[in-house]
């Protein structure tokens, strides 16, 4: 016979039970554990968490299932010693979360089969949230709402939940959702009319304490879809999440909730349109900055034009704009460096009818600057993290050129 005698398995509402200790044990990780001779305490397993609560006053923090060796209740503070009888107590709100995300999962992985003939490979109870792994062909958003509403309408429904204790040759005749993962006499739940399957966890007496469900999110993962939704207490805690996030958008645009996504979808349109004339915009202002430029600049005696500047918060598509625009002129070269957020960049371009290899003058520079660069004879581009040399980098190439 097991050590412990499992209440829980005949009655998932009882919170309150009296046990006897028969054995204390400091083999859980330096705290203590105790084993009694019967519990209403789940251990973690089936993908479902375990409950906490007390024992004499003394807080449960993690339960273990030990097999036939019994429950370990990893107490924290004063144990209870061998022999002693004790009052325990599980957390009810910690419990009723666990049941009703377990229960809305058999509910929800039979609506995928009833719907689709696609079962469940997986289920985990997240810290906020659950997921199950479906096999589950052709998903989408559609598909997936449908076996949500199948789901909604067996809760309010609200069929009866029972327990059913059999022999492995009874089992092999009845309908079951998933095969037994274990040997011997199998614990059967039944949701009337719906499902049945073998299950060792905590459930609803009815659909009707599962409250709702909802599906935040699906994604395909190792070829199964992975669906992640709330149930009951979750379902409510995350609509107030998503609700408030949703109201704080609108409120971004002064418009109501559910006008919000529409808006920032003409938002961000608009905001395309804007990259577009900017763009446009820097093209012209580069050729009226480049007539400038050109204009003040004294030609070599071979008639070349070098053009060094250095800017300040200038990107590297700034100074590009601008050299295209430069060596658009005949015999013109330009050298351009700019001090952008603490980086030092370089843009060195010449016209096809001027001389140099803007590369090999492009590292030189880079050197100064303590960065790197290079590119193609008639344009290059390099940056460094000497922002102070870049003045002395970019007129040493300049004087290089008209002494040469
Ligand atoms: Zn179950």
């Amino acid at each position: 016979m097991p050590a412990t005698e499992r209440l829980y398995y005949s009655d998932s509402h009882l919170i309150e039970f009296e046990a006897r200790v028969i054995d204390v044990t400091e083999r859980v990780s330096g705290w203590t554990a105790v084993i009694l001779d019967r519990t209403a305490f789940y251990p973690t397993g089936g993908g479902q968490p375990s409950d906490t609560g007390t024992l004499n006053g003394s807080r449960v923090v993690e339960c273990i299932d030990d097999g036939d060796n019994g429950v370990l209740h990893v107490v924290q503070g004063a144990t209870p010693a061998r022999g002693a009888a004790v009052k325990g107590r599980i957390d009810w709100l910690r419990r009723l979360d666990h049941m009703q995300q377990h229960t809305g999962q058999h509910i929800l992985s039979q609506a995928f089969v009833t719907l689709f003939k696609a079962p469940t490979k997986s289920f985990r109870v997240l810290e906020q949230s659950c997921e199950i792994d479906v096999d589950l062909a052709n998903p989408s958003s559609e598909v997936i709402e449908r076996a949500v509403e199948l789901a909604n309408n067996v809760i309010w429904e609200d069929r009866s939940i029972s327990i059913h204790n059999v022999t492995p040759e009874e089992a092999s005749e009845l309908p079951l959702r998933k095969d037994p993962a274990r040997e011997g006499e199998l614990r059967l739940i039944e949701i009337d009319g719906f499902d049945l399957t073998p299950c060792g966890g905590t459930h609803a007496c009815r659909t009707g304490e599962v409250g709702m469900i909802a599906v935040r999110t699906w994604e395909r993962a190792k070829g199964l879809i992975r669906i992640e939704f709330v149930a009951g207490i979750r379902a409510l805690a995350d609509y107030r999440k998503a609700n408030k996030s949703a109201r704080e958008i609108a409120a971004l645009f002064s418009a109501g909730r559910d006008d919000a996504p529409h808006l920032a979808a003409q938002m961000i349109e608009e905001n395309k349109e804007l990259h577009r004339r900017i763009r446009t915009l820097e093209e012209t202002a580069a050729t009226v900055e480049a007539e400038q430029l050109f204009a003040e600049t004294v030609a070599t005696s071979d008639g070349i034009r070098v053009v060094n500047r250095v800017f300040n918060g200038r990107d590297v598509d700034s100074l590009k704009k601008l050299a295209h625009a430069l060596i658009a002129k005949t015999k013109t070269i330009a050298l351009l460096g700019s001090r952008d957020e603490g980086t030092a960049r370089l843009v060195f371009a010449r016209s096809e009818d001027a001389a140099g290899d803007m590369s090999t003058l492009m590292r030189e520079a880079c050197a100064l600057v303590d960065g790197r660069g290079g590119g193609k004879p008639d344009m290059a581009q390099g940056g460094g993290k000497n922002v102070d040399r870049l003045g002395e980098a970019v007129d040493s190439v300049a004087t290089g050129l008209r002494e040469s």
